[in-house]
């Protein structure tokens, strides 16, 4: 089954996508993640994502279309990905329609996670992030600690996009651009409406109860 899951910065897109990916043994695709990983290099490529990542821009759609289309057609992830950040226009949502037909596959559910903007700048500020394990944690809400977590604590990072001035130019481009394609999901009646204010397992098994009803 392939899952979508969107919501504006820090509404709890990666926690869930995670905890999905290993319940479901599916793969949790991050476009953030995978952009994140070319800046690393410092590939030329890298350096013009980063500047637009920092100033909380999108990426140009042929960039991410293009990763994405590779994806769907490598065997390993058929019908296995969840993902996190992807679509974020509506240009991205029509693109995924295609190629997912053409590689024979759909998105099953979609799930949209709300959250206000107070709440999303205090996860911010508190957002961890190991560099080793790649699990997200909240110094506030969702601390990393022995029973949670196996790595040392150097590996805990902060992004560099998560300082309150960027994230809320992230919160006006996620409401320009990517809040626009809940009505095509909700067209296409496979789009599920989570309040992500509350508790990260209750959250969890909200998700869960829907992806389980339509087993059956
Ligand atoms: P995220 O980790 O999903 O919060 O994404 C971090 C940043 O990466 C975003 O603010 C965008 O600049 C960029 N990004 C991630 N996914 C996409 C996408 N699907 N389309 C365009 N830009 C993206």
């Amino acid at each position: 089954m392939n899952i979508v899951l969107f919501g504006p910065p820090a509404a709890g897109k990666g926690t869930q996508s995670e905890k999905l990916a290993k319940e479901l043994n599916n793969f949790k695709i991050s476009t953030g993640d995978l952009l994140r990983s070319e800046v690393k290099k410092n590939s030329s490529l890298g350096k013009k994502i980063k500047v637009l990542i920092d100033k909380g821009e999108l990426v140009p759609d042929s960039i991410i279309n293009s990763v994405v289309e590779n994806l769907l057609a490598d065997k390993k992830y058929f019908n296995k990905m969840i993902f996190d950040g992807y679509p974020r226009n509506l240009n991205q949502a029509k693109h995924l329609d295609v190629t997912i037909k053409k590689h024979k596959q759909k998105i099953t559910c979609v799930f949209s996670l709300t959250v206000n903007l107070d709440t999303i700048i205090k996860r911010i500020t508190g957002r961890q992030v190991c560099s080793n394990c790649k699990l997200t944690f909240n110094k506030f809400f969702n601390p990393s600690t022995l029973d949670n977590h196996k790595c040392d604590s150097k590996f805990l990072e902060k992004r560099v996009d998560d300082t309150e001035d960027t994230v809320k130019s992230r919160y006006d481009t996620y409401s320009k651009e990517t809040a626009p394609i809940i009505e095509y999901y909700k067209n296409q009646k496979i789009l599920y409406e989570i309040n992500g204010m509350g508790d990260i397992s209750m959250i969890y098994k909200e998700i869960h109860h829907i992806i389980s009803s339509l087993h059956t």
